[in-house]
């Protein structure tokens, strides 16, 4: 696959970075198209299949698996699919986009290994494990089973944040999203060297 830039955000659930990655997807010159990933969790409030996600049973993600049609996919929690299709990066890329990703830290690290230079991969930060909580409490969509899955989750997402090219922290949204825009802007800028590694 050849084409334009992945901008990657990821983040334990709840630190902001859906937010984010709907403001840049606003900013036109970024030239930004979002990659909607495939899943097997139910669907929430008001998620529309295709434009939120590919929505799908386990069975049929299970199928795309060995198929090998994900750039990268993986079980989230338990029984809960996620993964980014193939097929949807070449759309855009075709479409002579720059894609931006809201995914699980684990696959945005496998992306970045395998397109170095073509992508930016950003850890969100959220101020607290604590705020964490009071935030997707607040959201109010999932049970507290599944909220404490979240935070348990958290805790080991953060870990990860030095392995990302980028670190943002979210204390506060406008500031997050002047350094987000900022830094997707000079990256979507700078030409990709030709170079094998
Ligand atoms: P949610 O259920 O809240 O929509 O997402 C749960 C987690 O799965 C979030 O951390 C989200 O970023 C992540 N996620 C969404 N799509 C993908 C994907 O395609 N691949 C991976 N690895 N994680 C994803």
């Amino acid at each position: 696959m050849k084409g334009g830039k992945l901008i990657i955000f990821s983040a334990p659930s709840g630190s902001g970075k859906t937010t984010i990655v709907r403001y840049l997807l606003e900013q036109p010159e970024l030239n930004l198209a979002f990659s909607v990933s495939a899943t097997s969790r139910p669907r929430r409030g008001k998620e529309k299949h295709k434009e939120h996600y590919y929505f799908m049973t386990v069975s049929e993600f299970k199928q795309h698996i060995k198929n090998d049609d994900f750039l990268e996919w993986e079980e989230v929690y338990r029984d809960n699919f996620y993964g980014t299709l193939k097929s949807e990066v070449a759309r855009l890329w075709a479409e002579g986009k720059n894609v931006i990703f809201d995914i699980d830290v684990v696959g945005g690290l496998r992306i970045k290994k395998k397109y170095p230079k073509e992508t930016l991969a950003v850890f969100v930060k959220p101020p607290s494990v604590d705020e964490l909580k009071i935030r997707l409490k607040k959201r109010s969509t999932e049970s507290d089973d599944k909220i404490n899955m979240r935070i348990a989750k958290a805790s080991v997402e953060l870990a990860t944040a030095p392995q990302f090219d980028k670190v943002i922290k979210n204390y506060d949204l406008d500031v997050a999203l002047k350094e987000a825009h900022q830094l997707v802007a000079q990256f979507v800028n700078d030409p990709v060297s030709d170079e094998e590694e």
